[in-house]
């Protein structure tokens, strides 16, 4: 091999901060906080203090490898995190906190995290982890100095008072890029959560290989971004690393996510892109509707984690001229897979109707991420938009295994090193890809398959079904046959009748669900998706009339 003549610098995160504090300075992150009020800085500031919070990070002896907890809303004092952790080396562990107690004492002491980092919201959750916690883990409030809430825990330091006293500049060390540098861990149905650990390497290039998404996201020029995702799921998609880089604002949420407090955020700051799950929109949606009028400036959202179904789409684009783009992902991707933007030069033309169902499809893929799809057999199936398979990926950003669980990991990659998603799907000859399922959520009725998600797509279409999901039932005859549960809308009724006339012309006959349940709540995981491990051991023992004997 004849080498390149390149200088050989490792890909660093601190290098983003760095970019931004330098060539982006005036751009801000804008937070509202736990507190209430709304706190702005640029990123120089950013930079400043993550400096600081390095420098303090060091003084508590924490160093290369070492796990770092975070439990915090999406805030400035978050993304500090994010980079000053990554940035000397050590690993910045995102906990969710809505996983159960029990899930989170396992993360945690699975990670052998060291420090723990809270917002003072969740000082409660802490005291119940009680004696399931590390004993030599410390915490550091996230509070202002003065201000240590009496509810914490003894010996917990203040943020604020620690970095007050550090210097606000670095020299950010550089090591190999292939260091890990973050860890999130993603709850699987069946047994313990199982960490993703990113290093610096992965999360650089992944976010590099997100410049391919702005054209038809509303991410460049000026725009002001909102990540509702929270930064402790999956990198908050990318967002807190390509926002400094393009030079757009973020603006963070903090704690109150429901669609009036996340309305008035965006209105007040011109928010133009909005990214989150599909729940969180349909909260969003409910309040432009009582206003008759969407957040000034909003003109694109994404919508990722779980399908987003066609009369979302619709009312977004049709009522309220708001872009959505579908984005598919995992954890395990960084988590960034596939958007729906409509950019292709054969799509310019495309009539309003056929543009809306290629957004219901997941899209194509972002650089950096490749994609196969398989029979059972494990032999690729063709690209033609007909074939479907278990779909499987690989790229800069994709894991090759769990974290210290070997037999997670052998189980999600195939013999020849790619990650098996989970999903099932289709793609077509120009890359975009369709999801039909996940592969224990398909319905196989006399051999045949039902997609699940096609299903609640269509029946949340029906005027009175607010929201939805199709399971599996047992069936003498067919094996498995759709059973839909469903939230209504509030004032409205349906019967298993109309929801049938309904569907008539939009799924196949043998696809129509075999029995309705209607309910006040449907379950959530704790990433926000439906949880239909809770609805199916909600209704273990339901009997479809079409099942019973006598
Ligand atoms: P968790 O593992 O906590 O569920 P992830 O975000 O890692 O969270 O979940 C990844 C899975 O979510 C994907 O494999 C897919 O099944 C589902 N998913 C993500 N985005 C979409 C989407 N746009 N449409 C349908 N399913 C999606």
């Amino acid at each position: 091999m004849l080498a390149g003549r390149m200088m050989d610098m490792p890909m660093m995160i601190s290098s983003i901060l760095e970019y931004a504090a330098d060539a982006r300075r005036d751009y801000e992150i804008v937070s509202r906080r736990t507190e209430g009020d709304v706190h702005r800085y640029t990123y120089a500031d950013a930079a400043r203090r993550t400096a600081r919070l390095a420098h303090a990070l060091r003084r508590l002896d924490i160093g290369y490898g070492d796990r770092v907890a975070t439990m915090a809303w999406n805030g400035y004092r978050h993304f500090e995190l994010y980079y000053a952790i990554s940035g000397i080396g050590a690993v910045c562990h995102t906990l969710n906190p809505r996983l159960h107690p029990g899930q989170l004492a396992y993360v945690i002491n699975h990670a052998r995290d060291r420090l723990l980092f809270l917002d003072v919201t969740f000082l409660p959750l802490l005291a119940a982890l009680g004696e399931h916690l590390p004993r030599d883990l410390r915490v550091i409030v996230l509070c202002d100095p003065g201000e240590m809430p009496e509810a914490a825990p003894p010996g917990a330091l203040c943020y604020e008072e620690r970095i007050g006293v550090e210097a606000d500049t670095i020299d950010w060390p550089q090591f190999d890029e292939r260091a890990a540098s973050s860890l999130c861990y993603t709850s699987g149905t069946t047994g313990n959560p199982k960490g993703v650990l990113y290093s610096h390497r992965s999360t650089f290039l992944h976010t590099l290989g997100m410049l391919t998404l702005v054209p038809g996201t509303g991410l460049g020029d000026n725009a002001a971004l909102l990540p509702v995702v929270p930064l402790f799921h999956a990198n908050a998609w990318g967002l807190p690393y390509i926002a400094p880089l393009l030079g757009a604002n973020l603006v963070f949420p903090g704690p109150r996510l429901d669609g009036k407090s996340v309305f008035d955020l965006m209105d007040a700051e011109k928010v133009r892109s909005a990214w989150g799950v599909p729940t969180v929109w349909l909260g969003m949606l409910a309040e432009m509707r009582r206003r008759g009028r969407k957040p000034d400036g909003f003109e694109y959202v994404l919508s990722g984690g779980s399908a987003v179904s066609r009369a979302m789409i619709e009312e977004f684009e049709r009522e309220y001229s708001v872009s959505v783009i579908h984005g598919w992902g995992m954890t395990e991707m960084s988590p960034v897979g596939t958007t729906s933007s409509v950019q292709l030069r054969s799509e310019a033309g495309l009539e309003p109707d056929d543009r809306i169902e290629r957004k219901t499809r997941q899209g194509r893929r972002m650089f950096t991420v490749e994609m196969r799809i398989v029979d059972e057999t494990g032999s690729a199936l063709a690209h033609d938009g007909v074939s479907f398979g278990e779909l499987q990926v690989r790229g800069h950003g994709v894991v090759d295994g769990y974290h210290s669980d070997e037999e997670a990991s052998a189980q999600a990659m195939s013999s020849d090193g790619w990650l098996r998603t989970g999903d099932v799907a289709r793609i077509d000859q120009d890359g975009t890809l369709t999801l039909v399922d996940r592969t224990k959520d398909v319905i196989k009725s006399g051999g045949e398959w039902i997609s699940s998600i096609d299903l609640e797509n269509a029946a949340l279409g029906h005027p009175a079904i607010a929201e939805c999901a199709v399971i599996a039932m047992p069936h003498p005859k067919w094996d498995e046959r759709p059973f839909l549960i469903a939230r209504l809308e509030e004032g409205r009724s349906a019967t298993l009748e109309d929801i049938h006339a309904f569907l008539s012309d939009k799924v196949a006959r043998w696809w129509l669900p075999d029995d309705v349940a209607f309910v006040d709540e449907l379950p959530h995981t704790a990433t926000g998706k439906l949880s239909k491990l809770d609805l199916r051991q909600q209704f273990a023992d339901h009997v479809l009339p079409t099942a019973r004997s006598d």
